[in-house]
């Protein structure tokens, strides 16, 4: 029996445009450039910008000083944009006719995945 730490389902993928909902970054939209199901966090293009105080490193070329960059949110708090209708919306789920699901918009039925 291995131990497997619990990963949390999120519908937000990699690539999404999603529009954050709460916290300080609240209204901003952007594309989601990774997402973490173990801590149930999305990283957001140019949301949530958080300061990341760095030592040098001359082996990996990092020079010391203050880095601003984008840090996690609570996936609960962002929601996908649709691109069909513009809104953030809830994601459902759609299954094709030939079985396969996809997700798509709750609002106006677009699927979401290409
Ligand atoms: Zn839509």
């Amino acid at each position: 029996m291995s131990a497997q730490a619990a990963k949390f389902k999120i519908q937000i993928r990699k690539g999404d445009q999603v529009k954050v909902m709460a916290g300080k970054s609240a209204g901003k939209t952007g594309r989601v450039l990774s997402v973490n199901p173990l801590k149930n966090t999305v990283i957001v293009e140019h949301a949530h910008i958080i300061k990341r105080h760095t030592r040098p490193n001359p082996n990996k070329n990092v020079k010391g000083g203050i880095v601003e960059k984008e840090g996690p949110i609570n996936a609960s708090n962002v929601m996908i944009v649709c691109s069909s209708c513009g809104k953030h919306t809830r994601i459902g789920h759609t299954v094709l006719a030939d079985g396969k699901k996809v997700r798509s918009c709750r609002r106006c039925g677009t699927t979401l995945d290409k």
